[in-house]
């Protein structure tokens, strides 16, 4: 058996002059996505599951899979969270910190319509319903570029940024552009985080290392065909 973990970014109808327009997931797409894998009999399971499962342990769970959102974005809240609560399914969202209640771009230096970000109270109210909240650094910068000491900021300042939110650990990141390397996972790890998820493409499998877990993207582009070839490949 293995993982999926999927990772979205945006649950909306695009932006008219939005340059990364496979950002967005609609609403619809998204609760078609959704009635799929309930259909399927999926069951999302929570993120610590994946490490006893990379460790060899056996889930309980026959069918299980973790959705997660990089960025977080305020359309997170508003349009997947009561998609995902009716569905009876839960998620992990990456917050980069720093724009917590913001209206920002961060999608790349070349995206230039801003989006709001959650604040504190949407992030509170889904924590306490089952979701689960990660890091995804304060600036959403580069780290492989960062010097050492930036680097260890980020990491640091977000996790404890995010924990004084919820009153609870932050054992998860997710690398902001999917870049890392060999220095960024170990400073994730000595941060005091007990995994990180990249860009890679692929499923967590037995064996996997936990600062290192694929995930599978999900874009605009994708029709329901596309997305469940992604899941069942
Ligand atoms: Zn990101």
């Amino acid at each position: 058996m293995k993982i999926p973990v999927l990772y979205y970014h945006k649950i909306d109808y695009p932006k008219k002059d939005a340059v990364f327009k496979g950002l967005y997931v609609t609403p619809r797409q998204f609760k078609r996505q959704l009635a799929l894998l309930k259909f399927l009999g999926y069951e999302t399971i929570n993120p610590k599951e994946i490490l006893s499962f990379i460790k060899g342990h056996k889930l309980s769970v026959k069918k299980p899979i973790l959705i997660t959102f990089d960025d977080g974005y305020e359309n997170n809240y508003l349009n997947a969270y009561p998609i995902l609560k009716s569905a009876g399914f839960t998620s992990m969202i990456f917050i980069s910190s720093g724009f917590i209640g913001k209206k920002n771009a961060v999608s790349d230096e070349r995206e230039r319509v801003k989006e709001n970000f959650l604040n504190k109270n949407e992030i509170k109210e889904m924590f306490k319903n089952g979701f689960f909240i990660g890091s995804h650094g304060i600036n959403h910068f580069y780290l492989d570029r960062l010097e050492e000491g930036v680097m260890i900021g980020e990491l640091i300042a977000s996790k404890a940024y995010l924990e004084n939110i919820t009153g609870f650990a932050v054992e998860f990141f997710s690398y902001p552009f999917g870049a890392y390397n060999a220095n960024v996972m170990r400073a994730v790890k000595n941060a005091g985080y007990t995994a990180a998820f990249t860009t890679v493409n692929g499923k967590i499998e037995v064996g996997d290392n936990s600062f290192e877990l694929k995930r599978i993207s999900i874009n605009g582009y994708n029709n329901i065909f596309n997305f469940i070839f992604k899941i069942l490949l």
